[in-house]
């Protein structure tokens, strides 16, 4: 029997079949993100990985990861600690939160972490003063075009701010590199490419001006594998490599990756239970099916039906019809998809349980504590 890494593996399935846990859950099967791992540093063997912890900050994850040689990238001291607790050397930790409190830059120092993400001056000025011979990384802004999740506006500096930047952490005596993020879930393999070329740009004119960045960071974006396709990893490995050939013919000395959502979000299964199926009108043809798990249960990423998950259901295969999928709770916001035309088997009925797949990256931490009394999305790993 064949298997694509993208259908749950046999330990999730048996896991579903056999433990008769509480749900609204998420397994994950740890194994998957090691062949997703191993995957990746194959399609780009020139980047050190720096795992994205925010996609899944499970214990389980990062000491798989930690064993095979992956490095991170955090956004709060509760991440460091988390990573130090897995066996992380401070040394593999680069804090890539654009916008971080004195405190928490001092406290990643007093660990030995020294690579700090960054994007203006008054950034700059913190992490010099709390983190003196730090090295920094300075943020290029991009559009996020092609990306289903954008990170676009909130971060970033323009192209001619970005060497000015560069140029002051160099007065500053830090060693410098430039980074950007071409959205999540990015579907469009020259993303990369259309990047680099001003991240190439920026390095030449950063070194007129007496700095000398030494590492590219390419953040993440790989995807996972949702409703609608996108290319396999291979690819974005071949585009992302001609685009580091292209711009970079004399090489660049340190290349980082920051994958999150690919090395996670097919590794873990969410199941649900539905609590109802209705009919607003018997002759209604859509029908609203309400699962035990919603927008405040891990599943933020459905905001404006962005993330469109695959479903599973025990009927699949028989003849389905128009639904719209909601939470539990109490708050009309609480819909996962009214608009982008899901259909799930006629014959789904209370009580059947909903697998929504590729739901290990950026749920468990988006679940709210106990909105409306519910508690927050179980997780296990296998
Ligand atoms: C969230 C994030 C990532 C991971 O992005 P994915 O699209 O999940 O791979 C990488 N780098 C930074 C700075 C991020 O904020």
């Amino acid at each position: 029997m064949t298997r694509t890494i993208s259908s749950p593996s046999a330990k999730i399935d048996a896991f579903l079949r056999d433990q008769n846990v509480p749900t609204p859950f998420v397994v994950v099967d740890v194994d998957l993100v090691e062949e997703r791992y191993v995957q990746l540093v194959e399609a780009i063997p020139q980047a050190r990985v720096y795992y994205a912890v925010k996609a899944n900050p499970a214990l389980a994850i990062i000491e798989r990861l930690v064993r095979l040689g992956s490095a991170f990238d955090v956004a709060s001291p509760a991440e460091i600690d988390r990573c130090l607790e897995a066996g992380a050397k401070p040394d593999d930790i680069s804090y890539g939160n654009t916008i971080k409190k004195r405190r928490d830059i001092a406290y990643a120092t007093s660990c030995g972490v020294r690579r700090f993400t960054i994007d203006v001056e008054a950034e700059l000025d913190k992490v010099a003063a709390e983190a003196p011979g730090a090295s920094v990384c300075v943020r290029l802004r991009h559009e996020c075009g092609g990306a289903d999740w954008p990170l676009s506006r909130k971060f970033g500096a323009e192209a001619p701010d970005v060497v000015r930047v560069l140029g002051l952490a160099a007065e500053a005596g830090m060693e410098s590199g430039v980074s950007f993020h071409v959205g999540s879930q990015q579907r469009d393999l020259l993303a990369w490419d259309d990047t680099l070329s001003v991240v190439a740009e920026i390095i030449d004119r950063a070194r007129n001006q007496g700095a000398n960045p030494t590492f590219v960071n390419l953040g993440g974006g790989f995807p996972g594998t949702y409703r609608e396709a996108s290319p396999a990893i291979t690819a974005y490995g071949t585009a992302v490599r001609a685009a580091i050939a292209k711009w970079f013919p004399d090489g660049i000395a340190e290349i980082m990756v920051e994958p999150g959502r690919y090395l996670v979000a097919d590794a873990g299964v969410l199941r649900s239970e539905v609590v109802l199926v209705s009919r607003r009108s018997p002759e209604d043809s859509e029908r609203w099916v309400y699962l035990d798990c919603g927008k405040f249960h891990g599943l933020a990423e459905t905001m404006d039906e962005a993330i469109r998950y695959r479903l599973r259901t025990p009927h699949d295969g028989q003849l389905s019809g128009p639904v719209v999928l909601a939470g539990p709770t109490c708050d009309s916001a609480d819909v996962l998809y009214e608009k982008s035309a899901y259909e799930l088997p006629l014959a789904l009925a209370e009580g059947d349980m909903v697998d929504i797949l590729s739901t290990g990256a950026y749920t468990t931490t988006y679940s709210s504590v106990g909105f409306n009394g519910f508690p927050p999305l179980h997780e296990h790993y296998v």
